[in-house]
C-alpha cells in the first residue's frame, strides 16, 4: 500500500511539471531508490550516478554536492546550506512539512536553467526515519514568460504614459471605471466609489473645462452611442479638444479603443492627453515652413529681380559710355556722363559686395577680427565719412555719448563701422532733406568688470516703416517699396548683413519706427576692456575750478558736466543760451569766475556763436571758451576764431576728447604740427606689375 502511495505521488509530481525527483532517507543520509530525471525523454530516465564504487553508500549530501558542481557559483553556498540532511531534518522538527530551495544551473547548452527543488518532509512510521521526497521543477520557462509579460506589460505602460487620465467605459451600462486620473479629474477622487456613471462625469468635465467651441465635438464622440458606431468601423478613434484650467488654455487628445476581450463592442478604454507640446511643435513645423517658403519666395524674387538691379546700372554704364564716345569733342558733355558711369559703377559695386558679404556669411567664411579700438575714433571717423552725404541732403545730425566711461575697448573696427555706416546711410538714405538724423552712445551698467555694454541709438525723421515690414526688415532681398527713385537704390541687403553681424558679435538689435514718422535703431553690444592705462595729463591745474557747460540737449549736459568733474572741476549747465548771460555776471558778483566755457555750436533759439560773443563781452579774451560740434571743425574754424573760440571739440564727446582739448588749450601739449604733404616723384622708376586680368592691367597700367 506504501508503495503504491509513494508511486502515486511520483506521478502526481512528473503530472506538475517536475523534471525529476528522489526519496532521501534523511536520518540516514541516503537516497532510497533511483534518481529520476524526466527532462531529458518522454519517460523518465534513472540517473547513472551509483555506478561508481566510490559512490556505493549512496550518501544524499555526497550528491547533492556533486550536483552543486554545475551550479553557479553565486547560488552554490546557499543551495548547499539548504539542501543538506542536517538542515532538513531541522526544517522537520521545527513543524515544516515543506521546503523549497531555489538554483540556477549551466545546461549543456550553455544557457542558465533556472531549478526548484521542493523536500516533502514525513516519518516513516516503521523505521522512524525522517524521509524527504525531492521533487525538481523546472521554472525556466515560466521565469522566461514572467519576464515576457513582465516586459510587455511595461511596453503598454510606457506607452500609455503620456496618457494622463485613462477610463474603462461599460457601454451599455453607462459605468466606468478609472485606471488613472490627473488632477484635472480630482473632483472624482473625492467620490471613493469603485464605478462611475459615465455620462454624468462627462457632463460635468465637459461644463468646467471644456471650451465652448468644442462642447459639442467632445460631448459627441465621448458619447456610448457614437463610440459603438464608431468602434464597429475602426479599432479606434480621437479627436481634439482646448480646455480652460487656471485661465491657461491647453489641447488635449481624447483617444477610444475597442476592448478585443469584450462582446458587441459593450466596452471601450478612453484615454486622454494633453498635446501642448504636439501642437507647439506643429506651429513651429507651419512656421518653419512658412518661413522656408517666404525665403525662396524671396531668393527667387530676388533672382528674378536681380537680372534688373544688375542690368539697370549695367545698361547706364554701357548707354554713357557709347554717348561719351560720341561727344568726345564735347569736355562738359564727356566728363557729365563719366560722372554718371562711376555713379552706376559704384552702385553695381555695393551690389555685388553685398552680395558676397551675403554668401560669406552663409558659408560660415566671415570671422571676427578683434583687436584693441577706441571707440571715440571709430565714431568720429563714421561722423567724418558721412558729413559731404547730411550736408548735401540738408539734413540736421546730432551725435552724442551718454555715461561713456570706457572707450578704449576690443572689437573687430571694420564690421563695427560696417554695421554703423549701414544703418546710418539708410537713415539717410529713407530722411527727406531738412530732416534730422541723431546718434547716441550709452554705456550700460555691467556686473562684470572686464566687459562694457554699450547702445548705439541712431534714430531719423525720415519716411519709417509699416509694421508689417518690419516683421521682415532683417530677412535678405526685403524691401519695403521695390521701385525707388534713384537716390533710394539698394538691395535689400544691407540689414540682413548688419543683423548676421551683430549675431556674431553676441549683440542685439532692436527697430522702432513708424510710417512717415521716423525710425530708430538699437544696437546693443557687449565689449572686452582694455586695461585701464594711466592719466597722461596732470589735471591738478584746473581742480577746484568751476567751468560751464551750454548745450540745449540736458543728457549732453549731463554727460559733459559729470565728465568734467571726473577731472576735478564744479560745473554748471545751462540748456538756454539766453540764461549764460547771467550765469556769467552772477559768478563774478560771487568772485567764483567760471574757468572754462563749453558751448554747443548749433542750438535753437540764441545760436553757440551769440553765446559765445556775450561771454567774450563779459569776460575778456582769456578765458578759454571749447566749442562742440557735429561738423567737421574746418568747416566752423574761421567764424569760430572770429568770435573768439579757444578750441574746437567734435562730437561725440568723449573723456579723451575732452582732456586733448583741455590740455592743449593749457599747452600741457604740444599741438600737433600738421604733417607735410610730401610729393613724391617715381619718374623713370620701373615697376613690376603682376595682374592677370587683362582689364585690370590696362588701367594699371595707364594710371603707373
Ligand atoms: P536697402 O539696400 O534696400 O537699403 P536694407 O537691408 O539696408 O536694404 O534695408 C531694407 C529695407 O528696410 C529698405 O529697403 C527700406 O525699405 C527699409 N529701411 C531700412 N532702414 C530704413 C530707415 N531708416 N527708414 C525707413 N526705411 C528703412
Amino acid at each position: 500500500m506504501r508503495r503504491l502511495r509513494k508511486q502515486n505521488m511520483y506521478i502526481n509530481a512528473i503530472l506538475s511539471n517536475a523534471t525529476g525527483y528522489m526519496e532521501i532517507n534523511l536520518s540516514k543520509d541516503k537516497i532510497v531508490g533511483d534518481i529520476i530525471d524526466a527532462s531529458l525523454k518522454d519517460e523518465p530516465v534513472v540517473i547513472d550516478y551509483f555506478n561508481d564504487a566510490d559512490k556505493l553508500d549512496r550518501s544524499y549530501n555526497e550528491f547533492e554536492r556533486w550536483w552543486s558542481e554545475i551550479m553557479l557559483v553565486s547560488d552554490k553556498e546557499e543551495f548547499l546550506e539548504v539542501s543538506n540532511c542536517d538542515y532538513l531534518l531541522s526544517c522537520y522538527e521545527k513543524g515544516m512539512k515543506m521546503v523549497d530551495v531555489y538554483c540556477r544551473c549551466m545546461t549543456s547548452m550553455g544557457t542558465i536553467a533556472e531549478n526548484k527543488q521542493t523536500y516533502y518532509l514525513s516519518k516513516d512510521s516503521a523505521s522512524e526515519d525522517i524521509m524527504a521526497m525531492c521533487v525538481i521543477y523546472d521554472l525556466t520557462k515560466q521565469k522566461n514568460l514572467d519576464m515576457a509579460m513582465h516586459h510587455k506589460n511595461l511596453i503598454i505602460q510606457k506607452l500609455a504614459d503620456d496618457f494622463t487620465a485613462i477610463f474603462y467605459v461599460n457601454l451599455d451600462e453607462g459605468t466606468m471605471v478609472d485606471y488613472r486620473v490627473d488632477t484635472m479629474w480630482d473632483f472624482w477622487e473625492n467620490e471613493k466609489k469603485e464605478e462611475f456613471d459615465y455620462l454624468e462625469r462627462i457632463e460635468q468635465f465637459a461644463e468646467c473645462y471644456v471650451l465652448e467651441k468644442d462642447k459639442e465635438k467632445y460631448k459627441y464622440n465621448l458619447n456610448p452611442k457614437t463610440i459603438k458606431n464608431k468602434l464597429k468601423e475602426q479599432d479606434t478613434y480621437f479627436f481634439d479638444y482646448c480646455v480652460k484650467e487656471e485661465e491657461e488654455i491647453h489641447y488635449c487628445r481624447a483617444k477610444i479603443v475597442e476592448d478585443n476581450y469584450s462582446i458587441e463592442n459593450s466596452f471601450a478604454i478612453i484615454g486622454f492627453k494633453n498635446i501642448d507640446e504636439e501642437m507647439k511643435q506643429q506651429r513651429l513645423l507651419e512656421q518653419t515652413l512658412q518661413y522656408a517658403q517666404h525665403a525662396s519666395r524671396a531668393k527667387t524674387n530676388f533672382l528674378s529681380n536681380m537680372s534688373h538691379d544688375m542690368r539697370t546700372p549695367m545698361n547706364a554704364i554701357m548707354g554713357f559710355t557709347a554717348l561719351a564716345n560720341a561727344n568726345i569733342d564735347n569736355k562738359e558733355k564727356v566728363q557729365e556722363y563719366l560722372q554718371k558711369i562711376m555713379r552706376s559703377g559704384k552702385h553695381l559695386l555695393s551690389l555685388i559686395n553685398d552680395i558676397l558679404d551675403m554668401s560669406h556669411i552663409e558659408s560660415g567664411k566671415m570671422v571676427l577680427n578683434e583687436s584693441e579700438e577706441n571707440l571715440a575714433e571709430i565714431l568720429h571717423d563714421l561722423r567724418s565719412m558721412l558729413q559731404e552725404q547730411l550736408q548735401k541732403k540738408n539734413l540736421d545730425f546730432f551725435i552724442d555719448t551718454y555715461e561713456v566711461r570706457e572707450e578704449l575697448v576690443y572689437c573687430d573696427k571694420l564690421r563695427l563701422k560696417q554695421v554703423l555706416l549701414n544703418i546710418l546711410n539708410n537713415a539717410i538714405k529713407y530722411t527727406e532733406s531738412g530732416g534730422m538724423i541723431s546718434v547716441r552712445i550709452i554705456q550700460k551698467e555691467n556686473q562684470q568688470r572686464e566687459y562694457g555694454n554699450y547702445e548705439f541709438h541712431i534714430k531719423d525723421t525720415g519716411k519709417g516703416m509699416s509694421k508689417e515690414f518690419l516683421q521682415h526688415v532683417f530677412e535678405p532681398f526685403e524691401r519695403e517699396e521695390k521701385n525707388d527713385s534713384d537716390d533710394t537704390q539698394g538691395t535689400g541687403l544691407g540689414l540682413s548683413i548688419v543683423k548676421n553681424i551683430i549675431d556674431m558679435m553676441n549683440g542685439k538689435i532692436d527697430v522702432i519706427s513708424e510710417k512717415g514718422k521716423g525710425s530708430e535703431f538699437i544696437i546693443s553690444l557687449t565689449f572686452k576692456l582694455q586695461p585701464t592705462k594711466r592719466v597722461e595729463y596732470d589735471f591738478s591745474q584746473i581742480e577746484g575750478q568751476k567751468a560751464l557747460v551750454v548745450d540745449d540737449d540736458f543728457f549732453t549736459c549731463y554727460t559733459v558736466t559729470r565728465m568734467l568733474r571726473e577731472l576735478g572741476m564744479r560745473t554748471e549747465f545751462t540748456i538756454h543760451g539766453k540764461e549764460v548771460a547771467l550765469k556769467v555776471k552772477k559768478a563774478k558778483e560771487e568772485q567764483d569766475d567760471f574757468f572754462l566755457y563749453i558751448v554747443d555750436w548749433m542750438m535753437p533759439g540764441m545760436s553757440g556763436i551769440e553765446v559765445i560773443r556775450e561771454i567774450r563781452k563779459e569776460v575778456g579774451d582769456e578765458v578759454p571758451i571749447v566749442v562742440i560740434t557735429a561738423c567737421d571743425k574746418e568747416k566752423i574754424a574761421e567764424e569760430a576764431k572770429e568770435a573768439g573760440v579757444t578750441a574746437i571739440c567734435e562730437k561725440p564727446l568723449f573723456m579723451s576728447n575732452l582732456k586733448e582739448v583741455i590740455a592743449t588749450i593749457y599747452e600741457w601739449k604740444e599741438i600737433e604740427e600738421k604733417k607735410k604733404e610730401v610729393i613724391m616723384d617715381f619718374s623713370g622708376k620701373k615697376v613690376l606689375l603682376a595682374e592677370d586680368i587683362e582689364i585690370n592691367q590696362e588701367i594699371a597700367n595707364e594710371i603707373l
